[in-house]
């Protein structure tokens, strides 16, 4: 009997043991969809690093981003940008089907000497995963050239990617647009930030309503238009951005893929993905 029983505890120990096996392995996959977002953020800053505007190296960001983009169906078109000093920036462009009334946008610079970790692979990575994993009609997404101030000169202007998107919009494509979010330094930084160029807005609202839904404490923040909103705001179109504020890195060397923060990203990401899955059209392909 008590041989038996001896018998009977090794089975339980081996099938508990078998369990716990296939439940932690079971948590594999989804660690990975987690980990798909840092891996945009690594194969821009780390990969092709310093990525200032007009540059070979952000030309190669843009190469990235449109490889990924098609092979999930969409339809990618790059716009050429000129810039003041003679060099070409680009704008990609980003959609599954003609007709979005949504814009969400993300520059893919970096200001150097920074390889843009958090500002702004963090934001491109968002627009990313929201593009893999959802399939939307009514969303164009936009990843813009050339948002930060040249090194050799500050008075030449920054935001010239989204600048010169907003100044090729006709006036019908202007209003058709319902709102523009855009994604900019989300991997570091203690305040959760979401706002415009004024107080109030109710786009921005919106959005902390969602953030606050999904239990992140979003606070409400106005800037001078410190990113490629602010064209858009200038243009009568209702602005929103995300942001984790104050990340003192920025614009350093110091602002590199070691330095983002995973759990800040993934907030600003699961924020963007559930507003799009409320304001979107679903093209229905089950992707
Ligand atoms: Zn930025």
């Amino acid at each position: 009997m008590g041989r038996r029983l001896g018998r009977l505890g090794l089975v339980i120990r081996l099938v508990l043991t078998t369990a716990l096996v296939l439940l932690l392995g079971a948590r594999v996959p989804f660690a990975f969809a987690q980990d798909s977002l840092m891996a945009h953020v690594r194969a821009l800053s780390v990969d092709i690093g310093v990525r200032a505007g007009g540059s070979a190296a952000e030309a190669r960001a843009a190469d990235y981003l449109e490889g990924r983009l098609r092979s999930w169906g969409y339809t990618v078109t790059r716009q050429a940008v000129p810039l003041p000093w003679g060099a070409s920036s680009v704008n990609v462009i980003a959609e599954r089907a003609p007709g979005a009334t949504w814009i969400v946008g993300a520059h893919l610079d970096s200001k150097p000497p920074s390889p843009g970790g958090n500002d702004n692979a963090t934001g491109v990575a968002v627009l990313l995963e929201c593009a893999r994993l959802r399939a939307e009609d009514g969303v164009r997404f936009v990843f813009f050239g050339a948002e930060e101030y040249p090194a050799q000169n500050r008075a030449l202007g920054h935001h010239f990617g989204s600048r010169y998107y907003v100044g090729q919009m006709s006036a019908q494509e202007r209003a058709a647009i319902s709102g523009v979010v855009v994604v900019d330094a989300v991997g570091g930084g203690p305040r959760f930030a979401i706002g415009t160029m004024r107080r109030g807005d109710a786009l921005p609202r919106r959005l902390r309503v969602v953030a606050w839904k999904l239990g992140f404490r979003a606070v409400e923040d106005v800037d001078p238009g410190w990113s490629d909103h602010e064209p858009f705001f200038v243009a009568g179109i209702p602005t929103a951005y995300l942001r984790w504020r104050i990340d003192d890195t920025l614009h350093t060397a110091a602002d590199t893929y070691a330095h983002v923060r995973p759990e800040k990203v993934r907030a600003a990401f699961r924020v963007l993905q559930a507003f799009l899955g409320s304001v979107g059209k679903r093209s229905g392909s089950g992707r």
